[in-house]
């Protein structure tokens, strides 16, 4: 008899009903069909390989590219009573492993892309009956991806040499183009992929350039109850971070970074997610396999890697449905060295990469709702503005600042692509100084172009403009033109930025959002 996925689900792992798009990837996988699930963090894409593996003769082999997530996941599968057992090169008990593997006892193997892509792992595999190939975090086999695994691409050839043996690959973060390569790669056909919703809906999304970083987020913290976490560039930040923030705002804080001792970081850890009121400054090392539901605030003292890193950070936040907050600082000169880190990676990734800092760009440069281009990025096709991000609430009002973008530009160029942006504003507004009449920039045409009431729009034109790479900082600090300033003086493109509400504008405290 043909146990029914349902009955199994409520009897083994305790739950009533399948969520969002489980239910399909479940029967396709029982069908014995190739598929790749695309789901968000906290769709629960595990059960998708468990329940099957609980449901099919023989064994599935899960790769994984973390060990520590491979033991939290043994770790769960275990407590519902799933015969589970974990290989890696941490494991003491392989030998042990091996054997309840060879005796068919194992419904789940959990292996690490490195040991999964060896030939004796593949001997291994001859010897026993197979269930499922599950292949998590599946975007690490492509190029494409931001977080490629050499090894992941030798996931293709050991599963070839077992073609009736079903596959699901699944990940969180894939573009279209991406999930593509990563269906091509792992042998899926493009009619086996099953997307599931990315909306978040109670996530509040936020996007501000940084001017005081540190009383931004305290500012921040103060506004919002509950557990936090805010996200840094480096180690020295999180710590930094950590101090200033316990501080002003009176919340407990901790520091979480790899750098830390490894009992440090374990106690941080679970000291916050114990916590109801706790802050914890990190690195992007720190949130993978938490399970913290009540998470509030998620803040960023600096740009994301990719919108698929800041969908996943961000995702941390309101994991339980209540309203919670995603808050992103940045700066122009986290685009500058974006661009300088692509400039040092193989020549063949940096396409790949330079399209995500772009769309990443987009995202914050947009003066419409935030969560269309995050949806659309996902492949999904939103109607209505959400009403619960930052340009929807209108927190921000958008204004095409197109003809201030080109005066800008023609004041960088006719004053010869050497002076900094102070400077060059002065100019635009007819201020004279020692510097501008030395220079004779008060007879050229760019000379007071600027009225008063545009001023107001030079400052973030400016931060728009480096970040399209429009202009560039030189090592002098002047500003010369990037590839982005020609289509702008050309009229190919224009350029529309988000103002601040007056009373933020003027600098006052407690900013809403
Ligand atoms: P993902 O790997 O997609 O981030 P997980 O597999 O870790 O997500 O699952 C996230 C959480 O959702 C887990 O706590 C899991 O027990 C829970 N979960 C999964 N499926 C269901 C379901 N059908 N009903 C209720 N909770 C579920
Ligand atoms: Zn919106």
């Amino acid at each position: 008899m043909v146990a029914d996925p349902l009955s199994v689900l409520s009897r083994v792992f305790g739950f009533p009903q399948f969520r969002g798009v489980q239910a399909d990837v479940v029967a396709r996988v029982l069908a014995g069909e190739r598929t790749l699930a695309v789901m968000p963090t906290g769709a629960g894409k595990s059960l998708c390989y468990q329940l099957p593996a609980t449901m099919l003769a023989g064994t599935c082999v899960v790769v994984s590219p973390l060990i520590a997530l491979m033991h939290d996941q043994l770790r769960a599968a275990t407590a519902v009573g799933i015969s589970a057992a974990t290989l890696t090169s941490v494991d003491e008990n392989r030998a042990e492993t091996i054997a309840r593997l060879r005796a068919g006892e194992l419904d789940l193997l959990y292996v690490a892309p490195e040991r999964a892509s060896g030939g004796h792992f593949r001997e291994l595999l001859a010897e026993t009956k197979l269930a499922l190939f599950a292949i998590d975090e599946a975007h690490c086999v492509s190029e494409w991806g931001h977080d490629f695994r050499p090894d992941y691409r030798l996931l293709g050839p050991l599963m070839d040499a077992f073609p009736d043996v079903p596959r699901l690959a699944l990940t969180a973060t894939a573009d279209a183009h991406t999930r593509a390569d990563i269906a091509r790669q792992l042998g899926i056909p493009a009619d086996g992929m099953i997307v599931s919703g990315f909306d978040r809906p109670n996530i509040r999304y936020a996007i501000t350039p940084r001017d005081q970083t540190t009383r931004q987020i305290a500012d921040l913290i103060a506004a919002t109850p509950g557990p936090g976490i805010v996200y840094a560039q480096t180690r020295a930040q999180t710590e930094k971070l950590a101090e200033a923030l316990g501080r002003s705002t009176g919340r407990p804080t901790r520091a979480y970074h790899a750098g830390l001792d490894a009992a440090v970081r374990a106690r941080n850890q679970a000291d916050f997610v114990a916590s109801e009121d706790m802050v914890i400054c990190a690195t992007v090392a720190f949130g993978m396999g938490i399970d913290k539901p009540d998470v509030r605030l998620v803040a960023h003292a600096g740009l994301p890697k990719s919108i698929e890193a800041y969908y996943q950070e961000t995702g941390r936040a309101g994991r339980d449905g209540d309203p919670s907050v995603a808050h992103l600082f940045w700066g122009a000169d986290d685009f500058a060295r974006a661009r300088q880190r692509i400039g040092e990676v193989e020549p063949e990734r940096q396409a790949g990469e330079r399209q995500r800092l772009a769309a990443m760009g987009a995202l914050v440069e947009t003066g419409g709702c935030r969560r269309h281009v995050l949806l659309r990025h996902f492949g999904e096709n939103p109607t209505e503005p959400c009403g619960n991000c930052d340009n929807c609430l209108g927190s921000g009002t958008a204004v095409d600042a197109t003809e201030t973008a080109r005066k800008f530009l023609s004041a960088v160029f006719r004053t010869g692509q050497m002076f900094g942006a102070t400077y060059i504003e002065q100019v635009l507004t007819g201020q004279s100084t020692e510097r501008s009449l030395m220079n004779g920039h008060e007879n050229l045409s760019v000379w007071n172009i600027v009225p008063l009431e545009e001023a107001a729009l030079v400052k973030p034109v400016v931060r728009a403009l480096l970040l399209r790479d429009a202009l560039r900082t030189n090592d002098h600090g002047g500003l010369e033109f990037g590839p982005g300033a020609r289509p702008l003086l050309k009229g190919e493109a224009t350029l529309s930025v988000a103002l601040a509400p007056r009373r933020e504008r003027r600098g006052k405290r407690g900013a809403p959002v």
